[in-house]
């Protein structure tokens, strides 16, 4: 057992014992409201027996009713059939939401009077009382909100002047029951069939392309977010932060793609074994489009592949199995979290403060050669564990296989636990992932909406998979471009007889989720986004129900949050890939494009003075054909030839190694963009659509140039450049140079990972 696995032993015990605080192992960088839930008043705050004994009613509102067979079906197939990475999420029954002061509450819901909870470790006293319409608010409001009487006049008279925001619900699918009860919440308008003239917001269950030609308004799915956020690429775009900052993304588990680093994979392993015979590793192996848990399986040894999937392994990803979980009744569980990006730029990402916790169904135990296929232990999908017979259809928000994740934080805080830390990093987690998938996404967007045509601006709810470690460090499972919104689920009433019932805890997470998706993304609100402090916002979002005979109706309080822009001084550092990608669209040429040319490629060596008498631009044309035939390779399906972005990625760090030899990656790579900017400042080429980052200073949307850029510029705080605008880099090797350097940062990773006592991406 490692030093750490022993200090984190000690934390529990000393948990266990005293009830104190776990011991901070970083500094808390997110100082932010944790969203407890305390269960319903009947219900004991610690049960003893880990059970609480409240029960409720199952609310049973059936929606269809229809004879058919009994084979059960699975929900959602119809988005998984046309998209290649879809999670359906049919609901539990009756179980009910905690009943959170802080966190949005449907209109319909009878609450308790009050509600206060002490949380060990955070210090909060949560407070909340009942409205008339059964919404529980603060008593207090955090003390930074004002609620300016004014403004809610104004609101109101605004409200009254307004037309309705219209929403296209055509091509919804399975979110439409929960976009219904939210539009009618909001007493928006509905077109059901779809509408002549334009809406304001297009709702598609699938993809950015469900609804083709739109060229205004706003719809809820990035052009490219499927692709990026298949298991592959999300391994790719992570991996490529990893590069640059190891310790900051040493949350997602370490990961090979399959086949075509399979060997990587089984030397990688097979070294590691060697230095540490003690290690016993075991491998999660995912399909690259798979969901639900379909096509998984776990082994102990790179050898085991070749068995199971013989010489033809499919497109998947080989990752490291997180084989000590944080156990709830002696079971594995994972969290389901929302999270909304709200634009690209500036980039804006809200979380809702209210998730799912899905349990399995068998004890866990540690991954063995015998348990090794018991997927009820190991996999804590939804859809497989429905179908074991320990599935526990419970009433209560916190007990049964699925819980809100509000009641296992009060769960833990409970047993002294401190989730403000859990919390912050869930934060930070998502922060960091969605800041490694915003380059690609600028890519697609600039190619299906180039900057200056007309077309939509676009906004996509997140679902992310999040595993706690027993040390409380939270671990990226995966992230769903279309987490299913459906709220009610397949009841077998009588025998062969089915009927859809809504179930109150999707409709409570869900329901609140589109519904304040739809008020951040009200075009009254858009002019403002960042401009107003969050309290405003609130206090704006909050505003009257707008429509006919409605005005005055306060909607529950968001259960969004906002995480970026507000924690950008923690994070913006972390987007230097943006950076590359600003220079990558501008030199991309025609619209439309997604991979660069050769000429552009020499262009953009040319425009930043990269080349000289010892970087010649035959060298820099073998470069660009080196690097893109591999990628060409390894990506099989792309149909336009040229340098994709990854690629792209791989020469200007392989430029920034060659020219800043004695630096960090980081710092090399840093350097490398400050040289380039400031070239491209200095010739004042104006904006050609290429698009930086805003930072701090800069909120321009969809249209800052490179070249507005500062020289000198470095986001990360302990940045020092060597770098001297002109100063050539020396010639490249003829062979690409960026598989060793892959190559050997992985080795590096590897070694760092396995050895138990090293730091590695998971501390497992
Ligand atoms: P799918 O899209 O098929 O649901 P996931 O990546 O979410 O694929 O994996 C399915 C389940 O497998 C997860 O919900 C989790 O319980 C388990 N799992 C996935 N990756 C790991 C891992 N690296 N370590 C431990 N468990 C994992």
């Amino acid at each position: 057992m490692s030093d750490h696995y022993v200090k984190v032993k000690v934390q529990l015990e000393q948990m266990k014992s005293s009830g104190e605080v776990v011991e901070k192992e970083e500094a808390d960088i997110i100082e932010d409201e944790v969203p407890v839930a305390s269960p319903p008043a009947s219900v004991s705050p610690i049960p003893a027996s880990g059970t609480p004994v409240a029960q409720r009613e199952t609310s049973k509102t059936s929606v269809t009713c229809r004879n058919r067979s009994k084979s059960r079906s699975k929900l959602g197939k119809d988005e998984k059939n046309t998209c290649a990475k879809q999670e359906s999420d049919p609901a539990l029954q009756g179980t009910i939401v905690a009943s959170n002061a802080n966190s949005g509450k449907p209109m319909n819901r009878i609450d308790n009077d009050r509600q206060m909870l002490q949380i060990k470790g955070t210090g909060k006293i949560l407070q909340g009382k009942t409205e008339a319409n059964g919404n529980t608010v603060p008593i207090q409001p955090p003390k930074d909100i004002k609620v300016s009487p004014h403004n809610k006049e104004d609101a109101n008279k605004v409200a009254k002047r307004r037309k309705p925001v219209t929403v296209d619900t055509l091509k919804a699918k399975t979110s439409l029951e929960a976009l219904k009860l939210s539009i009618r919440q909001l007493k928006w308008k509905e077109f059901p069939m779809g509408r002549r003239s334009a809406c304001d917001i297009y709702w598609h269950g699938v993809s950015f392309h469900d609804n083709d030609n739109i060229i205004s308004g706003q719809v809820n799915k990035f052009p490219g977010m499927i692709e990026m956020l298949r298991k592959i690429n999300l391994t790719r775009a992570v991996r490529t932060m990893q590069e640059l900052f190891p310790e900051e993304y040493n949350f997602y588990p370490r990961s090979w793609i399959l086949p075509e680093e399979y060997q990587l994979f089984s030397a990688q392993i097979s070294l590691a074994k060697d230095s540490d015979a003690s290690l016993k590793p075991t491998f999660i192996i995912k399909p690259d489009g798979g969901s639900q848990g379909d096509g998984i399986y776990l082994i102990r040894d790179p050898s085991d592949l070749r068995v199971i999937a013989g010489s033809h392994t499919k497109q998947s990803v080989v990752q490291e199995y997180i084989h000590k979980p944080l156990l709830i009744d002696k079971l594995k569980f994972d969290i389901r979290l929302y999270v909304l990006v709200k634009s690209l730029e500036p980039l804006e990402i809200y979380i809702a403060k209210e998730g799912l916790s899905r349990f399995c169904t068998e004890p866990y135990q540690e991954p063995s050669q015998k348990n090794l296929s018991h997927v009820f232990m190991h996999l804590t999908n939804y859809s497989l564990n429905v179908q074991s017979g320990n599935f526990v259809h419970s009433d209560s928000l916190s007990s049964g296989s699925k819980r809100t994740f509000s009641s296992v934080l009060y769960r833990l805080a409970s047993k002294g636990v401190d989730i403000k830390k859990v919390w912050s990093d869930i934060i930070s987690l998502v922060i960091k992932t969605v800041i490694a998938l915003v380059p690609e996404l600028k890519v697609y967007y600039q190619a299906d909406i180039p900057s200056g045509k007309p077309g939509p601006t676009c906004f996509q709810i997140l679902g992310f998979d999040i595993l706690l470690m027993k040390n409380l460090k939270p671990v990226l499972l995966e992230v769903n471009a279309n987490p299913s919104m459906r709220i009610e689920h397949e009841q077998e009433v009588s025998p062969g007889v089915f009927e859809y019932v809504t179930s109150p805890v999707d409709e409570e997470v869900k329901v609140g989720v589109i519904r304040d998706t739809l008020r951040l993304m009200d075009p009254a609100q858009k002019k403002s986004p960042t401009s107003y402090p969050e309290h405003q916002q609130e206090e704006m979002l909050g505003s009257p129900v707008r429509g006919p005979g409605e005005e005055g109706r306060v909607l529950p309080s968001m259960c969004l949050k906002q995480v970026f822009p507000k924690y950008t001084k923690q994070f913006s550092y972390l987007r230097t890939v943006e950076r590359i990608t600003a220079l990558f669209l501008r030199f991309l040429g025609v619209k439309g494009n997604m991979r660069l040319g050769p000429t552009g490629f020499r262009t953009f060596i040319r425009n930043c003075k990269l080349s000289n008498s010892h970087f010649s631009m035959a060298t820099v044309d073998i470069l660009y054909i080196d690097i893109t035939r591999r990628w060409a390779g390894m990506l099989p399906d792309s149909r336009e030839a040229g340098m994709g972005l990854q690629a792209f990625v791989e020469a200007f760090f392989y430029l920034a190694q060659r020219r800043f030899k004695s630096l960090p990656l980081r710092e090399q790579v840093v350097s490398l963009l400050e040289v380039c900017e400031a070239q491209l400042d200095n010739q004042g080429k104006g904006d050609l659509g290429g698009a930086l980052p805003e930072d701090s200073t800069s909120s321009t949307r969809r249209s800052v140039s490179c070249s507005r850029t500062q020289p000198g510029r470095s986001h990360h705080p302990h940045h020092t450049s060597t770098s001297t605008p002109g100063q050539a880099l020396s010639a490249p090797q003829l062979c690409s140079p960026a598989t060793p350097r892959r190559a050997s940062s992985q080795d590096y990773r590897l070694h760092q990972r396995l050895r138990p006592t090293h730091k590695g991406n998971v501390e497992n």
